[in-house]
């Protein structure tokens, strides 16, 4: 082959690939979908460092695969529920292919990003768990508000809570979006950080304030398994 021709038949292998880091058969533990099975397609990379991160393993460790391999995986499992995750999925600009061919093929797609990125690209079929960052999670500068106005019915808001500050400015973000994305959406998450705002603390607040569209969760994987188990 020649040097062009390797070039070229290199590129295309790169176009076509992802970097994936794990994918896996769970529980969907955040978001409407909590309690369901679902299959786990965990990207490599993210470009945010939050004090809570539990996936930090994600940040670098990972294997480059091609579409149809994950695709295979995937069709192992016979749940036709998806979630794509990272890291930070959309640092990857393959995944959005991965979801189109996942659609097309019948699944509810889910997708988990932590709101620093354009959701806009996302195929309109996907359901977006878009992450507000809250200030205890150090990264509450990275959050993209141009998103906002983006977010349609499909689409849930994810505020992880690690304090009264968090809280306050959670609420306050919430009221801000009324009218607007915050009544759009599917639902608004507000979740504790695990070890840091107790869910009693948090169900406290949640019911006092009863705002609109707003739900407490937990992260029921953390209460299934161990708090730091991969894989699940
Ligand atoms: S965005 Fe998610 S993966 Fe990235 S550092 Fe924050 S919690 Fe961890």
């Amino acid at each position: 082959m020649s040097t062009e021709l390797e070039a070229s038949a290199q590129a295309k292998v790169t176009a076509e690939t992802l970097t994936i880091n794990e994918i896996f058969y769970s529980i969907q533990g955040e978001s409407t979908f909590a309690g369901q099975p679902c299959v786990f397609v965990r990207l490599t990379g993210c470009d945010l460092r939050c004090t809570y991160c539990d996936t930090e393993y994600a940040f670098y460790e990972g294997k480059r695969r091609s579409l149809d391999d994950i695709i295979a995986e995937v069709a192992t499992h016979s749940c036709r529920l998806l979630e794509v995750t990272g890291g930070e999925p959309l640092l990857q600009k393959r995944v959005h292919p991965l979801m189109s061919r996942l659609a097309d093929d019948g699944y509810t797609v889910l997708i988990e990003t932590s709101g620093a990125h354009d959701i806009g690209p996302i195929d309109p079929r996907v359901h977006r768990i878009m992450d507000l960052k809250t200030p205890s999670s150090g990264e509450c500068a990275r959050n993209r508000m141009e998103n906002l106005p983006l977010l349609g019915p499909r689409d849930e808001v994810k505020f992880v809570i690690g304090s009264e500050e968090d809280y306050a400015w959670a609420k306050a973000q919430v009221l801000a979006g009324v009218p607007g994305w915050a009544d759009r959406v599917n639902a608004i998450l507000f979740s504790p950080v695990f070890g840091k705002f107790t869910p009693l603390e948090l169900a406290t607040r949640v019911m006092a304030d009863a705002l609109p569209r707003v739900r407490m969760q937990l992260q029921m994987h953390k209460l299934i398994w161990e708090p730091n188990q991969r894989g699940v």
